[in-house]
């Protein structure tokens, strides 16, 4: 089998199970009961907070777990406008936003949220200057995503968090892509709140974290018990956040190493898919972009069906985004970057990681081009 499709999901690093698995088996206690099985979880998410803190230049208190990168990203927009709403009802989001912020926009504007969805270029950047044009007095919020999970686009974040700041708006960013993929500084880019998730980066499904900066007071996002001081109530999934943990860790260590590997095979795929099949598009930006990306459209074929013939070879790869695959809808981020309909259904996704070979692309690539030529003939 050959994996491509990092984007959705990872495997989980074999360092993350070894250091969840005393935490199911002896160490279960209760992070907030008092005896000393207890302090041993509470230990556990402590350190762990402390890692990831300084994995992004946070502090470990501005660190709140949570189940996933949904879940941030619906306590983010859900608590920053409930919050603030008094203040002003209008947020500025990108066209090309993970469901789990666009979504929770749309649901926003039902209780009385004006939003402005920003475009983005033909390469799937957001227009900073629409940005500055869209701001109002009463702009409370503004969620644009690090990268973009289809097309690989990195944001100008620093730009983006800059201007914000100047006009005192919170700042809100969707890194589940990018976080232990690239370098990421909270402070220097002025980002209030943080998305990431677990299981994008090696370690378990089921278990991100929100940041939030200290300088913001949200309202809390689950109600019941004392837990992440009241915020996000519920007993800690202490091995999810260990193996969490684990998994940052890993990342941290391995990021340059892995970048420019991971690159390396990227353009390589790129080149070779370029050389040998005609009129393929590039989708996503050529440079800025995440590491393990590729993406391509392939006019007059059709994405699921060189999915099917792929995983009929042992490939897995994914057209558009995960989360729509499955229905017939063309992506939204392939269409807000101009692609039309028919092509956009024509694209297909591969997200790479640290696990795959040179030797897997030169595969993959010959097998592409029988593929393609086959569907073309037969239509
Ligand atoms: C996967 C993903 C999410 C959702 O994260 P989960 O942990 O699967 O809920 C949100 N945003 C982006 C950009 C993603 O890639």
């Amino acid at each position: 089998m050959i994996y491509l499709d990092h984007a959705a999901t990872t495997r989980t690093a074999p360092e993350a199970v070894e250091a969840m698995l005393p935490y199911f088996t002896e160490y279960y206690g209760n992070a907030g009961s008092i005896y000393g099985l207890g302090s041993a979880s509470k230990k556990a998410v402590i350190r762990a907070k402390q890692t990831i803190a300084q994995s992004l230049g946070a502090e470990p208190n501005e660190i709140y777990f949570t189940a996933g990168g949904t879940e941030s990203d619906n306590w983010a927009l859900k608590a920053a406008y409930d919050t603030f709403r008094d203040k002003g009802k209008h947020i500025i989001t990108s066209k090309i936003e993970h469901h789990a912020v666009l979504h929770t926009c749309e649901y926003l504007e039902k209780q009385g949220a004006e939003v402005t969805y920003l475009d983005v270029d033909e390469d799937g950047m957001v227009d900073v200057e629409q940005l500055k044009r869209s701001i109002r007095p009463d702009t409370i919020l503004v969620s644009v995503m690090y990268a973009n999970n289809e097309i690989g686009t990195l944001q100008p974040i620093k730009e983006i968090g800059e201007i914000a700041a100047e006009h005192d708006i919170l700042f809100h960013t969707d890194a589940v892509q990018a976080y232990g993929q690239i370098p990421i500084d909270v402070a220097d880019c002025h980002i209030d709140m943080l998305s990431a998730s677990g299981h994008k980066l090696g370690g378990p499904k089921g278990v991100g974290f929100l940041y939030i900066s200290k300088n913001v007071r949200l309202r809390s996002f689950i109600h019941g018990g004392r837990q992440e001081r009241g915020r996000r109530a519920g007993t800690e999934n202490v091995p999810g956040i260990v193996g969490f943990e684990a998994a940052a860790n890993r990342a941290m260590r391995m990021m340059e190493e892995k970048a420019e590997y991971v690159t390396r095979l990227r353009d390589y795929l790129i080149s070779r898919i370029e050389q040998e099949i005609p009129q393929v598009k590039l989708n996503g930006h050529r440079s800025m972009r995440l590491p393990g990306n590729v993406n391509f459209s392939f006019p007059g074929v059709e994405g699921e069906s060189m999915l099917i013939m792929l995983d009929m070879k042992g490939i897995c790869a994914s057209s558009g985004s995960a989360c729509t695959s499955g229905s017939i809808d063309p992506s939204h981020v392939l269409l807000a970057i101009g692609l039309s309909p028919e092509l956009a259904r024509g694209s297909l996704r591969m997200t790479l990681g640290e696990d795959n070979t040179m030797e897997e692309m030169d595969i993959v690539a010959k097998e592409l081009v029988r593929i393609v030529e086959k569907i073309v003939k037969q239509s």
